[in-house]
């Protein structure tokens, strides 16, 4: 590696919204972060298909894309 360009690599303690720390490596040495793995939807799955299929659904009768176009 060049000498003077990279910058240096610590030992990084991401601390979450929810609560939850771990480690990793960063130019920092300390991150907060809002949502993490451990709270985020897509992994804890917490959050059902249906509720986002409810957003679309609002969406589309809102818009009139529910409605079958008359032929
Ligand atoms: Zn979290």
């Amino acid at each position: 590696m060049k000498k003077g360009i990279h910058p240096e690599i610590k030992d990084c303690t991401v601390t979450c919204a929810c609560g939850n720390t771990f480690t990793c490596k960063s130019t920092k040495e300390e991150i907060n972060v809002e949502i993490c793995s451990e709270c985020h939807p897509f992994y804890t799955g917490k959050q059902s298909r249906s509720s986002r299929a409810g957003r679309v659904d609002k969406f589309n009768k809102k818009y009139g894309f529910d409605k079958k176009e008359a032929a």
